[in-house]
């Protein structure tokens, strides 16, 4: 890089100066070559080059944009990014612009937070900004926001590291940066402000009080965990009024943990509403269904059933269609 390159885009000589022949920056693998640089997925580490699809940096757009199943990803650090091709670069603004086109701003991100001078913003300052239909999001209490951050912002869902919390810019409200890279995340992103909004909605419905057994509180996050694991190419990531949304399932699943649990006189109970109802059924219904399960069929379908029966007769979901979240 040469010195009038190197002044003006410092970001790019910083990232160059720390970068190791082979460096993973969320799910790509940049691989420094005699002459340039080949980025490609870090799935495809060991793939022969003759078995990839060569892209040119004028393709990236349509690889970005679309999951291999043709669902739209509004979260570009989303990990969900196509495999199967690479792309070879010559020069050092070449990588700056796929990087950018990959993870949009990320090598500035990186060098302001790398150099301390990153402007951050909380939670609450972000949200407390927000006016017409995402006003709604400022009602969710401390806790409540904790868990809607650890949902949105699992490593099962976006690869950015947060520095901000709930409020200051510490992260004070999860410890669910494992196994994140080194890309930041310096303030609540549209993904998570739209969240925000359908988990008040989500705890503005009638609530009841599901007890539950530990066996059940088991299955039920069995169950979470499974349909969370799998892919379902009819709902769109941004759809959060589907019950079966990823971070809705995630949600749920917080809410199962220690602290979306209440306990009353020993027996565990959980505060749910229709909507969680519906995500609940979602993923009893996919485990019902599931196969090849090392636990017995018969034992797993009746443990299901009697948990999804318990549900419906709490809650009759008919009463407030999902349709309808506002
Ligand atoms: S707010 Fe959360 S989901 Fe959005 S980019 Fe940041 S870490 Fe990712």
């Amino acid at each position: 890089m040469l010195v009038r390159e190197r002044e003006e885009n410092p970001a790019l000589a910083a990232f160059l100066d720390q970068l190791e022949d082979m460096q993973v920056l969320g799910e790509v693998l940049i691989r420094k070559r005699s002459k340039g640089f080949e980025l490609r997925h870090s799935a495809d580490a060991d793939a022969l080059e003759t078995n990839l699809t060569e892209y040119r940096l004028a393709d990236l757009r349509k690889l970005v944009d679309f999951t291999s199943d043709g669902r739209f990803r509004p979260l570009k650090a989303a990990p969900n990014l196509r495999r199967g091709w690479r792309l070879r670069l010559v020069t050092a603004s070449d990588l700056a612009n796929a990087l950018d086109r990959l993870y949009p701003g990320v090598l500035a991100d990186w060098h302001a937070a790398r150099e301390g001078r990153a402007a951050v913003t909380d939670f609450r300052t972000f949200m407390n900004r927000q006016s017409g239909m995402y006003r709604v999001a400022q009602q969710l209490s401390d806790r409540q926001a904790a868990m809607t951050i650890r949902a949105c912002c699992h490593p099962r869902h976006c690869l950015k590291r947060r520095l901000w919390g709930l409020e200051g810019h510490s992260r004070d409200v999860s410890n669910d940066e494992e196994g994140k890279g080194i890309i930041p995340c310096l303030e609540p992103c549209a993904i998570l402000l739209e969240f925000a909004r359908t988990a008040i909605r989500l705890e503005q419905t009638e609530r009841h009080r599901l007890e539950m057994t530990d066996e059940e509180i088991e299955t039920l996050q069995t169950a979470l965990t499974e349909a969370l694991s799998k892919s379902d190419s009819s709902i769109r990531y941004g759809d959060f009024s589907a019950p079966g949304n990823p971070r809705r399932l995630e949600l749920a699943l917080e809410k199962l943990r220690v602290d979306g649990l209440e306990k009353e006189g020993g027996v565990k109970q959980l505060s749910i509403g229709a909507k969680e109802a519906a995500t609940f059924r979602y993923a009893l219904a996919q485990r019902d269904g599931a196969a090849g399960s090392a636990e017995t069929g018969g034992a797993r379908e009746s443990r299901c059933k009697l948990l999804l029966e318990k549900i419906d007769g709490l809650v009759d979901s008919g009463k407030e269609s999902e349709e309808t979240m506002g």
